[in-house]
């Protein structure tokens, strides 16, 4: 997600707001000598690059090499990924989130920061997430949707707010006895850090309903969890339009429907994208085990 937003330039640096009227200093408050722009931040900043540099092995494309930004950036990502090096493709988001977050705290908080720092809080971010692939035992795969190009859809708040909390949802059924099963999982921004999630059994009318209550159920959880900014990412590209213009005649649907855009207005932001079904395996392998009855209420 991070990635994705980097990539599309979709993160609110300062030249973003700049260009929204917002009175900010735009200039990089690593070097304050250029314009804040993500390619700047995350590329050509001379500070990051002495940190690039300080993590860089072999099948990292050097700076040298004159690539378009976004081409060293897609080839790193999808280069560790066919090679399933799943340690240095931490790393590198790990890097990528210090350096945000790095960049918050000096420019909102006045933080102090040195490289030392952000080396630090990258390699803390990357153990987090090899630990959790170990326990979630899930693979990330190819990593954040980079195979698939996401539709945002801004279904309450404003579209360049960075969302404290991802949620994939997903539904099953056995169509013989209607038995359906809900799941969703919750991940942090970064993407690869499963940080929650939850199985419910129910009974649906239809593969589109058990998608509509998956999702009901996880936007109760998370708003449960205080969660106030939420991205949603489903695999069924129906859900997206039903929410927001609802015309469906099965009145349970409707019902749901009308839950789910209660739950919504009460975040402060939400978004949703239509995934490949990939990238929603964690959250369909719980609701699996709802629709089979091997969980029947489950959070964590
Ligand atoms: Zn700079």
């Amino acid at each position: 997600m991070l990635a994705w937003k980097i990539l599309h330039n979709a993160l609110p640096t300062t030249d973003a707001l700049a260009l929204r009227g917002i009175p900010i200093d735009a200039t990089c408050v690593f070097c304050h000598g250029s314009s804040e722009l993500g390619v700047h931040l995350f590329w050509e900043c001379p500070f990051t690059w002495r940190l690039w540099d300080s993590i860089a092995c072999d099948s990292f494309p050097s700076h040298e090499v004159p690539l378009p930004f976004s081409d060293w950036f897609t080839s790193i990502i999808t280069g560790y990924a066919t090679a399933k090096h799943w340690l240095a493709l931490d790393r590198f988001f790990g890097m990528c989130w210090a350096i945000w977050i790095t960049r918050n705290n000096v420019r909102f908080r006045s933080a102090v920061y040195s490289p030392h720092c952000v080396l630090e809080l990258a390699s803390e971010w990357s153990a987090r997430s090899g630990t959790t692939r170990e326990i979630v035992g899930c693979c990330a795969g190819i990593p954040p949707r980079f195979s698939y190009h996401p539709t945002w859809q801004v279904l309450r708040g404003e579209a360049t707010v960075l969302c404290e909390v991802l949620m994939c949802f997903d539904g099953a059924w056995d169509r013989g006895n209607h038995n359906a099963g809900t799941g969703w999982c919750f991940l942090d921004p970064s993407y690869s850090l499963c940080i929650g999630g939850g199985a419910r059994a129910c009974m649906a009318s239809s593969a589109l309903h058990y998608e509509l209550l998956a999702c009901l159920f996880g936007l109760k959880h998370a708003r449960q969890r205080g969660v106030m900014s939420i991205c949603l990412f489903t695999d069924c590209m129906s859900v997206p339009k039903m929410i927001q213009e609802p015309s469906s005649s099965d009145i349970s649907m409707v019902w749901t429907i009308q839950e789910i855009r209660d739950v919504i207005s009460s975040f402060s932001t939400c978004h949703i994208s239509k995934v490949s079904r990939s990238s929603v395996v964690e959250a369909h392998s719980l609701a699996g085990a709802a629709s089979r009855r091997v969980l029947l209420c489950f959070k964590f």
